[in-house]
């Protein structure tokens, strides 16, 4: 990797209102940039998206899908586009379909997530994940995100749709959310029944369970708004029998790496594209199957053959964005806990500790690039704007009035 990763980036905004200076055209330049040249004839290429659930919609827009699919086949790839199996099941549902993507849809492990394959990991508490056979399989990847917020991590990108979408459900869901536990935070002698009910009752955010036939109190680290709440050691500073770590936070992001690297690993370095859609950005994740205020404002299209270096920019430009205050849903209580603290917009939803830099960080430890960029726009208002607008023609493509 060479010191500056150059990162392309289409802004939503233009300098003209003309086909030319829109984002559609921005992906296209993006696409010749990021340079599909190295697919070879043949190659099977998987198009890694989060295809939603249920209700949620707010994903990669299908029309960017297609201009993917097409600009893979020019290339002589044969392209498809790939996740969980039970997300591509009901993608129809959010407008997915082989016919309006360009090209199939296949679940990343299989009908029943049994098509795996398992690879050592040894971090913590897990020894091994299983990973789709898509992955594992496929000749070339395309990274395709929509960008958003993340209850664990804070921030979910091109990184978490691979980390966690490219693994078996059993992974995902009991591995790598979990990896938080192995970390001790509580100590069970020093709390009685009754005060663990006092703690779990103290979180607006139903952050803590207590199973009182087993006397064991868990933190649910996803709901936890760690430092900017911190109501529960209030609750707990006479006993002092609770515990709340950066490290948990921690722990899943650097897992998030580990595992991102294992299936960067089963691709060919020339082979690996990363697209980020920093668009319609919600406070949590696509898993949540619903929609969701966008709390950022529109940002547009980033794209790199460096995983690192694309995470970064792309967390940079949020940061630059801000938050939309108004459309903060009124279930985030506490996002402003020091005014004076200059927060990413995501530690401001989800907590302090919850860094969305921590993972390009671990990432780059993992040699998986750097965090180095150089943002070369395409396109740019600026000089769409010096660029002499068409007469302006509705219905240019075949009409039918
Ligand atoms: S820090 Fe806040 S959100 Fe987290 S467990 Fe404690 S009270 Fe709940």
């Amino acid at each position: 990797m060479c010191a500056k990763t150059k990162v392309y980036f289409g802004s939503i905004q233009q300098g003209h209102d003309a086909v030319f200076a829109s984002l559609g055209a921005k992906m296209d330049k993006i696409i010749e940039l990021l340079d599909f040249s190295t697919i070879e004839k043949g190659d099977k290429v998987a198009i890694k998206m989060h295809l939603g659930f249920q209700d949620g919609y707010q994903t990669v827009p299908v029309f960017f899908v297609r201009h993917v699919a097409k600009a893979v086949k020019d290339a002589g790839g044969w392209p498809f586009v790939t996740d969980n199996p039970t997300a591509v099941y009901n993608a129809v549902d959010r407008g997915y379909t082989a016919e309006t993507c360009g090209c199939p849809i296949i679940p990343v492990s299989g009908v029943k997530d049994g098509d795996i394959h398992a690879i050592e990991v040894g971090y913590r508490n897990v020894e091994s994940l299983d990973m789709g056979g898509v992955m594992h399989d496929a000749d070339a990847l395309i990274d395709l995100t929509h960008v958003k917020g993340h209850h664990c991590c804070c921030y979910g990108g091109a990184i978490k749709n691979i980390a966690l979408g490219g693994y078996a459900a059993t992974s995902r869901w009991h591995k790598i959310h979990g990896v938080e536990h192995s970390i001790p935070y509580w100590n069970s002698e020093k709390c009685s029944p009754e005060h663990a009910q006092a703690l779990v009752k103290a979180c607006p955010y139903n952050g803590l369970r207590y199973d009182e036939e087993k006397h064991r109190l868990t933190i649910v680290l996803p709901n936890c708004r760690n430092a900017n709440c911190l109501e529960c050691l209030e609750a707990d500073k006479d006993v002092g029998c609770l515990e709340i770590k950066p490290e948990f936070f921690a722990a899943f992001q650097e897992l998030m790496a580990i595992a991102t690297k294992q299936v960067l690993e089963t691709f060919d370095e020339n082979k690996r594209f990363f697209l980020n859609y920093a668009l319609q950005i919600t406070p949590a994740c696509d898993c949540l199957g619903m929609a969701q205020p966008i709390v950022v404002p529109e940002i547009g299209v980033l794209a790199s053959r460096d995983i690192v270096a694309v995470e970064m920019a792309t967390l940079d430009l949020i940061k630059e964005a801000g938050l939309i205050e108004r459309a903060i849903p009124p279930y985030f209580k506490h996002t402003n806990p020091d005014p004076a603290k200059v927060l990413h917009p995501f530690q401001r939803l989800w907590g302090l500790m919850k860094n969305p830099y921590m993972v390009v960080e671990f990432a780059e430890q993992q040699g998986l690039g750097t965090r180095e960029y150089k943002l070369v726009e395409v396109l740019s208002p600026e000089k769409t704007a010096k660029m002499k607008p068409p007469k302006h023609v509705y219905e240019r493509q075949p009409s039918f009035y």
